[in-house]
């Protein structure tokens, strides 16, 4: 089966830091990933590589079996990658709904009349999905931290992503709002989308995730089973003296 996107040997060189030093890996159609590892080891260098924020001083990467390694990021995005950033980027001045059709409208198949309407309907089929259809003529920064959060994943969602990468979605939130982003994603997964979440806390994706990758000082430590991946001695000393070993 093809991945759905994919990353062959990439390294990522800053000046004398190598902060991505050689990491393949695929991401499985309607899986949700993990990707994991202490600070400074590279996990959001992988993402802006797979977003084309970042370019790879060497490897590949593969977006639905096709080369992207030269794409910019808005071909990726119209390709179908979506993504969501640590600090949430939401346009103030438009309303909620607004935003989230700012997400659909820039696709390629909203160019028609028919395309406009249909992307209106998404919209307002990913405010209801992740249930800020309430607060929909709100300006987002009137807005709790953890809502504006699943407005920003209904902006991603919006545009139908084969691929959906969320970093550190739950950074800096309460408990009750990391359990309604953590339900808000598992609605997703149940619904075939295939995402990849960025996290430091391993707890927080144990019981979520399906697949999990541990990076480490740029390279990917293990890689598998979420449970039995998280309980190996390497993966644990990599985490130890944190407060987030589960
Ligand atoms: P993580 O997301 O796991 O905290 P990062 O990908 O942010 O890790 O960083 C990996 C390494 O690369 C770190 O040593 C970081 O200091 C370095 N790094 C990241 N971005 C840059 C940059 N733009 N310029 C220089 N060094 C960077």
């Amino acid at each position: 089966m093809t991945a759905v996107l994919e990353l062959r040997d990439i390294k990522v060189r800053f000046g004398g830091v190598k902060a991505v030093d050689g990491v393949s890996l695929a991401l499985e159609p309607g899986h949700l990933h993990a990707l994991v590892g202490p600070n400074g080891s590279g996990k959001t260098t992988v993402v802006n590589t797979m977003s084309r924020l970042v370019t790879p001083t060497d490897g590949q990467v593969f977006l639905g079996g096709q080369d992207v390694t030269a794409a910019g990021p808005h071909e990726v995005y119209r390709r179908g990658l979506a993504r969501t950033f640590q600090g949430i980027r939401l346009v103030e001045g438009l309303t909620v709904r607004e935003n989230v059709l700012l997400g659909v409208q820039e696709l390629p198949t909203a160019r028609s009349r028919a395309g406009r309407r249909r992307a209106a309907e998404a919209a307002d089929e990913a405010l209801e999905r992740m249930d800020v259809h309430h607060v929909a003529q709100v300006a987002p920064a009137a807005l709790p931290y953890g809502v504006q959060r699943r407005v920003e994943i209904a902006r991603a969602v919006a545009g139908a992503p084969k691929i959906l990468l969320l970093d550190e979605p739950v950074a800096g939130m309460s408990a009750g709002e990391r359990q309604e982003i953590s339900a808000v994603l598992g609605r997703l997964r149940d619904d075939g989308m295939t995402m990849l979440l960025i996290e430091h806390d391993l707890r927080f994706v144990l019981g979520l995730s399906d697949h999990l990758f541990v990076l480490n000082f740029g390279q990917l430590l293990a890689a598998g089973d979420p449970a039995a991946t998280a309980a190996l001695p390497a993966v644990q000393e990599a985490f130890l003296g944190r407060k987030h070993v589960p």
